[in-house]
């Protein structure tokens, strides 16, 4: 089996050994880990599973996830060269947001997950991801700018982004969010040049 593949099986099973948000598990039916290019340069991560994801054990496969695809592909970009995961790996009851002691539990697991797929752009959906990352920043202020923070032992850049799914239904967020992603392709371009002539 592939060297990261194995790793990231490794995380799982430390989940569910470690008996992570054991009410969550009770409820949920999937534990929802992540999906998509195990190498990839950018790895976007949501708040927690929905009712669709719960079903299917993937990440953002209902609307939000329609909507998340079809910005990906005007940016370039397709679900095979990203990979996707949550903060919180469990669905919270009725799509209720992830509690505080929830996402503490499992921000060791993400990082975890960081590690193993070392990805040169962290991009954040929604306040509950950019907050463990740009812990003093306000989304309003700072959403698509790339910001270089320390994580663990690296330097990574971080883009803070709304989430698809608050941007759905609400007009100018989702033209915010649209243009957000453009610039995606951009970030990675300049973010590649500096690393070859460094
Ligand atoms: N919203 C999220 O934050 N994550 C998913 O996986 C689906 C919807």
């Amino acid at each position: 089996m592939n060297k990261k593949k194995k790793l990231l099986e490794q995380i799982r099973a430390d989940i569910v050994s470690n008996g992570i948000c054991p009410d969550l598990a009770k409820t949920a039916t999937s534990l929802v880990m992540g999906d998509g290019n195990l190498d990839a340069e950018i790895v976007l991560i949501g708040e927690a599973p929905g009712k669709k994801e719960d079903e299917t054990g993937l990440p953002f496969v209902g609307a939000a996830g329609t909507f998340l695809n079809s910005m990906l592909e005007s940016a370039g970009l397709s679900r095979v060269d990203v990979y996707i995961t949550n903060i919180v790996k469990y669905r919270p009851p009725n799509n209720r947001d992830p509690l505080p002691a929830e996402k503490v539990a499992f921000w060791p697991y993400l990082l975890r997950q960081l590690q193993v797929i070392k990805p040169k752009v962290v991009v954040t959906l929604g306040r509950h991801s950019m907050e463990y990352f740009l812990p003093s920043m306000k989304i309003g202020e700072v959403h698509g700018q790339p910001q270089r923070v320390q994580v663990g032992d690296d330097i990574i850049v971080v883009v803070p982004l709304y989430h698809p799914a608050a941007a759905l239904y609400n007009g100018s967020l989702r033209t915010t969010l649209i243009d957000d992603f453009m610039k995606l392709s951009t970030i990675i371009t300049i973010l590649k040049k500096e690393k070859e002539t460094i």
